[in-house]
């Protein structure tokens, strides 16, 4: 089933086409990696999903809600993870999962939030502030506070900078956990080894458009990419690959 669909989206920063036409879906339970060069107009497309851009034409539908039209109903069934984790000053880690369980009406957030802080290897900083926090402790917090309402559609903007080994890999397996759930993750990451490990299917983008969509096997039937790493059909599909070779 579709959870998150995108038609033709197009946004212009002046007359600037971040995102010019993109159109994919991803499914209940699917891992979609979304990736593109410096300045391909990821975020861009993240934020306009997110409902925190407004696009500039094309519709986006999360499990059905049109985020313009049925905002409300279509953030309720989604949580954005940014790059940079935004969080508040003065509320403690704790307050800020109670802060959102009344704002995403949560009924059962007081039984969930301490198994949340232990998988999340925060149970013993539930009531530092954020500036007490390391960067790689808020990114777990930003998780947190993004799961506890379980969203049918997850979206994740580099959700591994600044972990350590450990919390990558429980980052991971609550990504995966979450779309064995029923969600479906969108993940946008310069790490390919990432997108190549837990992403069922991937979506490459360079100026704005599409350059290649599919899982990594039917990506790597085209003449030369047989047996491929996602970095070599990364290049090829951006047109990099001639600006690659003779590097070490
Ligand atoms: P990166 O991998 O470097 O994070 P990205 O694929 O996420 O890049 P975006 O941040 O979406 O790319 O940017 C796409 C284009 O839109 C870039 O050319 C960028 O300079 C431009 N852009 C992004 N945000 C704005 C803004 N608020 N105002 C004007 N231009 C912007």
């Amino acid at each position: 089933m579709r959870v998150l669909e995108l038609t033709d989206l197009t946004k212009l920063y002046g007359d600037l086409r971040a995102v010019d036409g993109l159109s994919f879906t991803v499914d209940r339970g699917e891992v979609v990696g979304l990736i593109g060069p410096n300045g391909a107009g990821k975020t861009t497309t993240l934020q306009c999903v997110a409902g925190i851009q407004r696009p500039g034409s094309g519709t986006i539908r999360i499990d059905g809600h049109d985020i313009v039209r049925d905002p409300i109903e279509a953030k309720r069934r989604l949580a954005f993870i940014p790059d940079e984790p935004q969080l508040f000053d003065y509320l403690t880690v704790t307050e800020h999962l109670r802060l959102v369980a009344r704002l995403y009406q949560v009924t059962d957030a007081d039984a969930r939030i301490p198994s949340l802080l232990e998988q999340l290897e925060l149970a013993g900083k539930h009531s530092a502030l954020p500036g007490e926090l390391s960067r790689g402790m808020r990114q777990k917090l930003a998780l947190g506070c993004a799961l506890l309402h379980r969203p049918v559609a997850l979206l994740c903007d580099e959700p591994l900078t600044g972990l350590d080994p450990l919390g990558i890999r429980r980052v991971k397996q609550t990504i995966l956990a979450c779309a064995r759930d029923g969600a479906a993750v969108l993940v946008s990451s310069h790490l390919l080894h990432l997108v190549e490990e837990i992403c069922g299917r991937i979506v490459i983008i360079a100026n704005g458009k599409k350059v290649a969509d599919g899982t990594l096997d039917e990506l790597s039937r085209h003449p030369g990419l047989a047996g491929a790493h996602l970095e070599q059909i990364f290049l090829r599909a951006t047109g990099q690959d001639a600006e690659a070779t003779g590097e070490p």
